[in-house]
């Protein structure tokens, strides 16, 4: 009896101490991150709200049950992990009391059958997880599979230990029913199988594995422990701290302010010698971002959602965020050392791993290639998929905002729209005098804001850059003008007074470009005094929405299709005309997943007669990108396949006569994409792209209005021809 307690105790200090130095270490080199108050504040004043979201996100494992089997299983594991605590109970009673229960709870029936049920969840969850590793086995399935980059070995040996947990569990729980010293008469069924398997052999050799498998018990028990505190299983203990301080309701939406020192930078006093500007080195990371790259599963299903990695580009965002965890590990004794004569007596290995610079290419040795960062579409899959709440996006728009702002080394085609947008306040350069050419030849008059909008106006109609200026998107316009008339709801534009919202060059890391165009509009909106805001642009729509709050523009804001779906819903728009076709809408990453607007387009599309709505098989949350987000519109797509053209291959696979979208950077794209199919021979020569708005107009608009509209102006304009009455 003596020597087991001493056994079980020296284990038990022992995998104590290696694990509690490592988190000491990983809590140090957690500290030599960058201060975020805010996320510290954000936890205080809403408690309540971080609690649920705990229930939700923790113990209700909602995003994992979003992967049915891979999330059962981990469910299982989890919740079983939570209540065999009951059993590490009993195994260090039987420590020291060969008959231990737990007092209060400890003989009854149903705590065994509960801890013998659970035991045989995980069991069930371990074996799942192995074939589902074999299933997707990086060496056969490359690219495609999630785990490819994880490491799996250490999942392996997890594995396993969790089956050793479970093995050595019931085999000392049968020995024990065997020697009479266990505590549950009835309800412990596996047990009682395994107790039936032993039985056998004898009484004494029933004592010596009793003896033997609870020392072995507590002895994989402790390992596992102390693996956890060194492999990617870390988020066992991190991931609901990481959750807590995670942004609220997620990671997606508006980027946040540039942060230095835990303050947002003033550009006005910033100093790039003493301000941190970005991301330029792993130490200018808050903790909250060591804290999201040592949290993460290695699970790979952000890569398995992410449209730079579908497409071949180099960019994985969990290998992303693998990259700068390990580059912060290994740079770890330098960035805590104590003293600058510490860091000098540093291995040569450790000192070259502080130099690297966190984006280079091959050449310079980065931790971060640029390909990489610069492959990124924002779209937001990684962040909607991340089971422990990684914020992806954050930090690449951080270390984009370094590179921009400091190094000034970004994709040199995009320099021609930042300057456009500083100089002519849009991407195009074409200037304030084009912004109403979209208006021209309508059948009425579009009222442009000059001094404060009077109580008649409504809504401020948000044309956006695109809605303005680009041929295609200028038919969206044209067509909620148009709709917005036929409702008899009052609108006002603001003409040359509107600019860029300043959308790709925050999402590019020009933060002083957005920062200026954002002002200049919250300005204009403020002396307007415009309150209700309906923007076509998703990319506007966020800005307005998400991010001008955080320069003090306060608005109402809504999305061209979600005024319309209410429209229609209140009769105020009624659509008439049969539109026989078969339409597949495409979600706009800034619209759906940023925005979770996923309804009212298809709202829309469900009331225009004769339409047959489908739906491709990534929509919705999992909708695929377009490609054009995170000012990737702006550059040129020189690695692998084209991600418009993955996702029009997608949408030619349901056989659509239309594909219908409501963001006029999606239009664009995908139009582009439709033309090479088209020339090809890979699509019809009918098949167009167009936004849910245009759908709805031809089933609305009735034929007087056309008639008003004058000889060809629409369509010289680029509006769509009315439909005819018979479909
Ligand atoms: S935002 Fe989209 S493109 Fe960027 S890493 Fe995430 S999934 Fe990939
Ligand atoms: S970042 Fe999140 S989704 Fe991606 S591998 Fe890590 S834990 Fe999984």
């Amino acid at each position: 009896m003596a020597l087991r307690i001493v056994i079980g105790l020296v284990l038990t200090a022992v995998a104590f101490a290696i694990a509690g130095r490592r988190l000491w270490w990983l809590f140090r080199l957690g500290r030599t991150g960058q201060p975020a108050p805010e996320r510290i504040e954000a936890v205080r004043e809403h408690p309540a709200r971080d609690a649920g979201t705990e229930v939700t996100e923790v113990l209700g494992q909602r995003k994992l049950l979003k992967w049915s089997v891979p999330g059962t299983a981990h469910f299982l594991t989890f919740w079983g992990f939570i209540i065999l605590i009951l059993t590490l109970i009993e195994s260090y009673g039987d420590l020291f009391s060969k008959t231990f229960a737990i007092p209060g709870i400890g003989r009854w029936a149903w705590v065994g059958f509960l801890e013998d049920l659970f035991a045989v969840a995980v069991l069930a969850g371990v074996i799942t997880f192995a074939v589902i590793r074999l299933r997707a086995d990086p060496k056969r399935e490359g690219r495609r599979s999630r785990f490819s980059g994880s490491h799996t070995r250490a999942a392996w040996l997890v594995l396993l230990l969790i089956f050793l947990v479970i093995a050595t569990l019931l085999i000392y729980r049968g020995a024990q029913i065997n020697t009479g010293d266990f505590p549950y008469a009835h309800g412990a069924f596996a047990s009682q199988i395994v107790g039936h398997w032993l039985h056998p052999l004898g009484l004494t050799a029933n004592k010596a594995l009793e003896t033997t498998f609870i020392l072995a018990q507590l002895a994989v028990v402790l390992g596992f422990l102390v693996v956890v505190t060194y492999s990617k299983h870390l988020h066992i203990a991190l991931a609901p701290i990481n959750v807590l301080f995670s942004r609220r309701p997620d990671g997606l939406g508006a980027l946040q302010p540039m942060r230095s020192g835990g303050k947002v930078l003033d550009f006005e006093e910033a100093d790039p010698d003493t301000d941190i500007f970005g991301r330029g080195k792993i130490e200018d990371f808050t903790w909250k971002g060591m804290m999201d790259m040592a949290t993460c599963t290695e699970c790979g299903r952000c890569q398995s959602q992410c449209p730079a990695w579908a497409t071949g580009k180099p960019l994985s965002p969990k290998m992303l965020i693998l990259d700068l965890r390990d580059h912060a590990f290994a740079k770890a004794p330098y960035l805590l050392a104590a003293s600058d004569e510490a860091r000098e007596k540093l291995p040569d290995a450790v000192k070259a791993e502080a130099d690297r610079p966190l984006v280079g290419g091959k050449d310079a040795n980065g931790v971060i290639d640029p390909d990489v960062l610069w492959s990124c579409t924002n779209c937001g899959a990684c962040v909607e998929e991340c089971p422990v709440d990684i914020e992806h996006i954050d930090h690449i728009a951080d270390m984009r905002r370094h590179q921009v702002l400091i190094e000034s080394a970004f994709p040199t085609e995009a320099s021609s729209m930042l300057k456009n947008l500083e100089n002519k306040g849009d991407p195009w350069g074409m200037g304030e005098a084009r912004r109403l050419d979209w208006a021209e030849g309508l059948g009425f008059e579009v009222p442009v804001v000059d001094g404060p909008i009077g109580d008649d106006v409504e809504y401020l109609f948000w044309v956006g850059c695109a809605g303005a200026l680009e041929d295609r998107a200028r038919k969206t316009t044209r067509a909620i003008a148009e709709l917005l008339h036929t409702a008899g709801v009052s609108f006002a534009v603001l003409g040359p007074a509107e600019t860029c919202t300043g959308d790709p060059a925050r999402r590019i890391g020009n933060e002083f470009v957005f920062s200026m165009l954002a002002q200049q509009n919250i300005e204009t909106l403020n002396e307007a005094g415009a309150r209700k805001i309906v923007a076509s642009c998703p990319h506007c729509f966020n800005a307005l929405a998400n991010e001008y709050p955080q320069l003090g523009g306060d608005y109402e804001v809504i999305h061209h299709t979600q005024l319309l779906a209410r429209l229609v819903s209140e009769g105020r728009l009624t659509p008439v005309a049969p539109v026989e076709e078969k339409i597949t809408y495409h979600d706009p990453c800034f619209l759906g997943r940023h925005n979770r607007v996923f309804t009212p387009p298809r709202e829309i599309m469900e009331q225009v007669p004769g339409v047959r709505a489908q739906e491709m098989h990534r929509c919705k949350e999992r909708g695929f990108c377009c490609g054009a987000g995170g000012a990737r519109m702006w550059m040129e797509e020189r690695i692998g396949k084209r991600i418009n053209t993955e996702r029009i291959e997608e949408a030619l696979g349901t056989s659509p006569d239309t594909i219908s979208t409501g963001c006029p950077y999606c239009l664009v794209m995908l139009g582009d994409a439709i033309s090479a199919k088209k020339s090809s021979g890979e699509a019809a020569e009918s098949l167009e792209v167009v936004d849910v708005a245009q759908i709805l107009q031809r089933s609305v608009r009735p034929r007087a209005t056309a008639a008003t509209v004058g000889p060809g102006a629409p369509d010289s304009a680029g509006g769509e021809p009315a439909q005819d009455e018979s479909g």
